[in-house]
């Protein structure tokens, strides 16, 4: 799969000032790379349980580099997080998963897109004002769009992100709550916040397949789910034992490396009207 490379920066680190001294080149890299445009983003498509249609895809985000090849975003996202930089990658990456669901629309393929918001870019008060641009620049109804957003992002500053994703929602963006069962406050966070879907994460997912009680509790979370309204997305599909066990315990939805890995936009887009998925 594309993630193999995960800690390939952490090769030959020691001490300290190693490791400032190889942020601080990483950063310069990655800063160029943005303008280079070697960033490119992979589409997994998420599928309805019951029928196996395509209902949608998230995009995720790799770096091409020149020298070390495709780098997934675990080993050099958290990098970005820690500085202004992720408020660049996030600009360049919303652009470009608005641009790319506004060319499938063209070519005919209605394919929803659901983007990763950092936490970070839940205090940045230009976040809304530039997504709806975005939308409307490139004539895309804002219901194509879905924002994936972690429990933990929510906990720092909780009143003004919520005052934010109500901004967005009322704009007509969906929100998806990301990784669910990770966090620490999801009971409030799901009270206090207008999402559209919840998405379970992978870690349950693997575990209940093997323990009752992890499938128990992902039957209760579904349940939970559902009576909030939510559609649920079973993530981290590594098999069909999995995906049947989702489909079982009442997800609406599923994504996983075993119905399909990500992909770079024209071979999912390739798939999708060869009519080889769904
Ligand atoms: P996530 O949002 O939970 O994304 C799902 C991750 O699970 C992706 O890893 C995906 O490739 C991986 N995955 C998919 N199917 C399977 C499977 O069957 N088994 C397993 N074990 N994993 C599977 P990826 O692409 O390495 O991304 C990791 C995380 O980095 C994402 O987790 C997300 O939090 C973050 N991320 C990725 N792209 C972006 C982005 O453009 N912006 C932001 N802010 N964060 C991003
Ligand atoms: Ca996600
Ligand atoms: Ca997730
Ligand atoms: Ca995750």
């Amino acid at each position: 799969r594309d993630g193999a490379r995960v800690g390939v920066w952490d090769a030959g680190m020691a001490g300290t000032a190693g490791v400032r001294s190889w942020e601080l080149a990483l950063h310069a890299q990655l800063r160029a790379a943005i303008a280079h445009r070697e960033l490119v983003l992979h589409f997994q498509p998420v599928q309805e349980a019951a029928t196996g249609r395509v209902a949608s895809a998230e995009a995720l985000v790799r770096w091409r580099h020149p020298e070390r090849g495709l780098l997934p975003p675990g080993s050099f996202l958290p990098m970005a997080e820690r500085s202004s930089l992720i408020i660049d990658l996030t600009w360049w990456e919303l652009e470009e998963v608005i641009a790319q669901c506004a060319r499938w629309s063209r070519a005919g393929v209605h394919l929803p897109v659901s983007a990763n918001l950092s936490a970070r870019m839940l205090v940045v008060d230009d976040l809304p004002r530039m997504i709806t641009r975005r939308l409307a620049a490139y004539r895309l109804p804002p219901e194509m769009l879905t924002l994936e957003i972690t429990e933990s992002a929510l906990v720092s500053q909780p009143a003004r992100a919520a005052a934010m994703l109500g901004e967005l929602r009322t704009a007509g963006v969906k929100l998806s709550l990301d990784d669910f069962g990770t966090g620490y406050s999801s009971m409030e966070i799901l009270k206090a916040l207008p999402f559209d879907e919840m998405k379970i994460d992978k870690g349950f997912v693997m575990d209940a397949r093997a323990s009752l009680p992890d499938a128990a509790i992902v039957r209760s979370v579904v349940d939970l789910g559902h009576r909030l309204g939510l559609r649920v997305v079973g993530e981290g599909v590594e098999d069909e034992q999995s995906a049947r066990m989702l489909t079982e315990l009442g997800c609406d939805l599923l994504q996983g490396d075993a119905l399909s890995p990500p992909l770079p936009a024209d071979e999912l887009a390739a798939l999708l009207t060869s009519g080889g998925m769904g």
